[in-house]
């Protein structure tokens, strides 16, 4: 065996290899935000339940500006790295909205926080979600069982949240408090925020109205659908984010926490909304679109859209 001969042999699969390699884009930051460079798009970070078999992140969704990652609704588990895969930044977002406190909408917060310690941002960064009752945390007790600088669970990093601490920027917690009627609770850079309060068992829930540059956004939330406050939040929206966590029939606990796809289907012909997004997907309604649609369409007759993780809707 000659060095010659050797040397031949092993260049023509790396000559290949080389050929080949000329064809990968690598996968920058930058390449891999596919979602909202132009207009007003929602990405559902989180298109799941609290099961992991659905291998779905959990719930959370952005909003996006011209580029921009304006608003994150939710955090739940795995929307971390969802949102990293979105090639957002904390270092963008204006606010983060929270429906409720359960582990699936909330999980991921603290990753999301410290990761924004390695970012530039400088601003404040205001939190709003509901109150608390004896089962729940409010808003501001969440954030603080976190980050406040004596109890918190991660208080090495309480200097995002104690106001005498020097620290590149502030958390700003606040709780709202809402009744049936939409009540408007942020207002900045051409965002309105507005929110109304649903009905999840007994746990304080909202659902969110977002409104940027002419378009409008609306989260239900986990809800059972009772009560008047969500139709009247949802009117005219362009988009209407609904959770899809109970087939048609469900009865019980299911039932008394969420709403079945022709409540689902009431409330967006009563808002009259452009398009209707299922999101929240569980193993019990996953494989039963066809039955899910089918109810929905006994009530609503507009675009209808079943969300998977990283999915783009733009506005338009
Ligand atoms: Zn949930």
């Amino acid at each position: 065996m000659t060095p010659r001969w050797r040397f031949s042999l092993s260049a023509a699969p790396l000559r290949w290899l080389f050929f080949c390699l000329a064809f990968v884009v690598p996968l920058s930051p930058a390449a891999a935000q596919s979602c909202g460079a132009h207009g007003v798009t929602l990405q559902v970070l989180g298109s799941g339940g609290p099961e992991l078999q659905d291998k779905r992140a959990s719930s959370s969704y952005l909003i996006w500006q011209d580029g921009r990652a304006r608003v994150l609704v939710d955090a739940g588990g795995g929307s971390a790295l969802r949102f990293g895969e979105s090639g957002a930044q904390m270092s963008q977002l204006d606010v983060i909205l929270f429906t409720h406190f359960h582990v699936d909408h909330s999980a991921d917060f603290p990753a999301l926080i410290k990761s924004s310690w390695f970012e530039d941002r400088s601003r404040p960064l205001p939190i709003y979600g509901p109150p608390g009752n004896d089962f729940m945390p409010s808003t501001t007790e969440f954030v603080s069982d976190f980050f406040g600088p004596t109890r918190g669970v991660y208080r090495y990093l309480s200097e995002l949240l104690a106001p005498a601490e020097k620290g590149s920027y502030k958390m700003q917690p606040h709780n709202v408090v809402a009744g049936q009627s939409p009540v408007v609770v942020f207002r900045a850079d051409g965002l309105s925020i507005s929110a109304v309060r649903v009905i999840h068992g007994a746990v304080p829930a909202l659902a969110w109205r977002v409104e940027l540059a002419g378009k409008v956004i609306v989260f239900s939330g986990d809800t059972n659908g009772d009560g008047e406050g969500l139709p009247r939040l949802a009117a005219g929206a362009d988009l209407f984010v609904a959770h899809n966590a109970v087939p048609e029939g469900a009865t019980g606990v299911e039932r008394r926490l969420h709403m079945p796809p022709s409540v689902i289907g009431q409330i967006a012909a009563a808002a009259g909304v452009k398009r209707l997004v299922l999101s929240h997907r569980m193993l019990r309604t996953l494989g039963k679109e066809a039955q899910t649609e089918a109810e929905i369409r006994k009530h609503y007759s507009g675009p209808l859209a079943f969300a998977n993780d990283l999915d783009c809707f733009p506005s338009d």
